[in-house]
């Protein structure tokens, strides 16, 4: 297989487990990062130890330079693109409304939405068959907050993914005559560096016991679901979303 996939956020958690298993598939990966530039590396290192080919570039994705210098990075390199997974995203501590501030929910705007509509634009520009591209299939990595709405732990965070979800079924429809499809994974909780900066004692074990399955997910169990969205498996499926929550 000669195809490009752009993963954003990916020098770590699910950004990370998407890269190496989109390596193992044949992808040429894309390893964006922000500024861990070591644990990229380290990501693309692993990827080429499995017999993969990858590289790492970069950029904030909520800044529209960066984003442009991405694309341009992946243009120079490998001539084309056909996959995106839309993965970088930021949530603040856990708290009420009362305390939250325009700084607070604009970063995470800024990330989250802003952040996955440049680079879903920027991958249309390339992909669709009406800009002379090849089709392709972007994921967004949204959250099952989307559709709880996180009450009591970070309701700005669950808007902006609410944001994400209609930003894929909107694009999915727009561009589904020009090859591309865009679907969303909606992960429940997954034990990652995100829930590392706390929240109440206690709180993991709050959430999981509110889980059907009774346990947090795994970045990979994750990216499988990514993968297979990517995959010419989901041929027919555009403007839909996996949720990988255990059931909640
Ligand atoms: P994580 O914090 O480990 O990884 C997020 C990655 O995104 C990091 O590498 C970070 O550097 C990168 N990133 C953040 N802002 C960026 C920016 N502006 N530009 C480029 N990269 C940026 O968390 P994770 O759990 O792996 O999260 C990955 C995605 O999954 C996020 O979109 C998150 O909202 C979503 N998600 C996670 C969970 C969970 O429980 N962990 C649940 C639902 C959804």
């Amino acid at each position: 297989m000669d195809k490009t996939v752009l993963i954003t956020g990916a020098s770590r958690g699910i950004g990370a487990a998407c890269a190496l298993l989109a390596g193992r598939r044949g992808y040429t990966v894309c390893v964006n990062y922000r500024e861990n530039e070591a644990a990229a590396n380290d990501v693309v290192r692993a990827i080429e130890a499995a017999g993969g080919r990858a590289f790492a570039v970069a950029a904030d994705v909520a800044d529209e330079d960066d984003v442009a210098r991405l694309f341009a990075a992946i243009d120079a390199r490998c001539g084309r693109l056909d996959a995106l997974v839309n993965n970088a995203g930021i949530l603040a501590r856990q708290a009420r409304v009362e305390h939250m501030d325009a700084a607070r929910i604009n970063r995470i705007l800024a990330t989250n939405v802003t952040g996955s509509f440049l680079c879903a634009r920027d991958a249309v520009r390339r992909m669709s068959t009406n800009h002379g591209g090849n089709g392709g299939a972007i994921v967004n990595v949204s959250s099952r907050a989307a559709v709880l709405g996180s009450a009591n732990e970070y309701v700005d965070y669950a808007a902006s993914k609410a944001a994400v979800d209609a930003l894929t079924i909107g694009l999915a429809k727009e561009v589904a005559q020009e090859g591309i499809r865009v679907n969303g994974v909606r992960p429940g909780l997954i034990h990652t560096d995100m829930h590392a900066s706390g929240g109440e004692p206690g709180r993991i074990q709050r959430l999981q016991s509110s889980v059907p399955m009774a346990r947090g997910g795994t970045a990979d169990e994750v990216a499988a679901a990514v993968l297979w969205l990517l995959s010419d498996e989901a041929s027919y499926a555009t403007g839909t979303f996996i949720d990988v929550s255990g059931g909640r």
